[in-house]
């Protein structure tokens, strides 16, 4: 049984991350801390939380609690997860992982020393979608990739137009956002490294000193260029996820969210047919396979490496943006 206790009482936690944990039948959601410690209370009577804690200190003192999840703003996550670790709490955190590299390389090295597991919570990774794209790949169903492209361009709700539109000193911007799960998704249904990336970002009408567009190009470490537009102001737009390869192409609509939605067409020869997937919670996934890590089995879905990988990516391109040259993704 895996104790739980969240950390940040926000939009994913309410939204998705409580219930996905709840749900588990070898978990349990024990308590929630903010910080403020009022929010913290409203938070776990909506949810029916057992315990409210008066501050993140005292739910990592607490040793009924096995492992923390942190969704708190991008720039809490690092100093959250090396209290957590130096606890001897196993911790699924948000992505991005950090604001840098460095910042969350010392996280996985905490995490590592400390003997704990430390997870991304890369969900569209755990989408039944993606997950049938990658099998179709690696199981060489379209031949060899040679690229791919992706369509993230959303409109951000009101009740989300808080720090991400406005406090780059909080990781905001549609890059650290958005990009950094195109990257995942991009490496998990490719089976492939993204070594260089170049990107143009733009204001369109909801950032405040951060980008809330970017549009570029990625090119992996096997040579496949990846096409990639992601947005907080397309009001309109359908997302989707298409690899194209030398036997095939795949085309996906409604993929790149956080419902358990959306097709993917396999197209050979003019010949389309729609492939089976068998949709399940993402959430409910990340948490099962979470849990499963920390009794010993397996690993997270994202592991530690990936939310690096993701980072790394992400960092690039804002680098290609503010350079215009460019951008050469660093070994993690
Ligand atoms: P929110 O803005 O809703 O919440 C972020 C944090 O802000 C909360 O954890 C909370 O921390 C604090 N907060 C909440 N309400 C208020 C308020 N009224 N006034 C001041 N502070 C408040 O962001 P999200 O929940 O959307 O995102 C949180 C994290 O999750 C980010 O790292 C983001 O990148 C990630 N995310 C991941 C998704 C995924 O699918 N993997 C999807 C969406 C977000 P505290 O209570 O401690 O103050």
């Amino acid at each position: 049984m895996v104790r739980w206790g969240m950390i940040g009482a926000g939009t994913i936690g309410r939204e998705w991350m409580a219930d996905a944990i709840a749900a588990q039948p070898d978990g349990e959601l024990r308590g929630i801390a903010s910080s403020d410690p009022q929010r913290a209370r409203a938070f776990a009577q909506e949810k029916g939380i057992p315990v409210a804690y008066e501050s993140v200190a005292a739910l990592l003192a607490d040793p009924d609690i096995d492992a923390v999840y942190i969704s708190t703003t991008n720039d809490l996550h690092k100093s959250q997860t090396l209290a957590a670790a130096a606890a001897g709490k196993h911790i699924l955190c948000e992505k991005p992982l950090a604001l840098t590299l460095d910042d969350a390389r010392e996280m996985v090295a905490a995490c590592a020393a400390a003997g704990v597991v430390l997870g991304t919570n890369h969900h569209l990774r755990n989408a039944a979608t993606h997950r049938a794209m990658r099998e179709l790949v690696t199981s060489g169903a379209i031949g060899d990739v040679q690229a791919a492209r992706v369509f993230h361009a959303v409109h951000l709700p009101p009740h989300l137009q808080g720090w991400r539109v406005k406090r780059p000193d909080a990781g905001g911007g549609v890059i650290l956002d958005i990009t950094v799960h195109d990257a995942d998704t991009v490496r998990f249904v490719l089976d492939d490294e993204i070594a260089t990336v170049t990107a143009m970002t733009a204001s369109q009408g909801m950032g405040e000193g951060v980008e809330d567009a970017v549009m570029g190009v990625m090119r992996t470490a096997q040579g496949r260029l990846v096409q990639f537009h992601d947005s907080f102001t397309a009001r309109h737009a359908y997302t989707g996820f298409e690899v194209h390869g030398t036997d095939g192409s795949l085309y996906a609509r409604n993929v790149m969210t956080q419902q358990p939605v959306g097709t993917v067409v396999l197209r050979r020869e003019g010949v389309e047919e729609e492939v089976t997937v068998a949709p399940e919670n993402l959430y409910v996934r990340s948490v099962r396979q979470f849990n499963a890590a920390v009794s010993g089995v397996g690993q997270p879905a994202a592991t530690a490496h990936d939310g690096l990988c993701s980072l790394a990516v992400a960092l690039a391109a804002l680098e290609s943006a503010r350079t215009g040259c460019i951008a050469h993704v660093p070994a993690v």
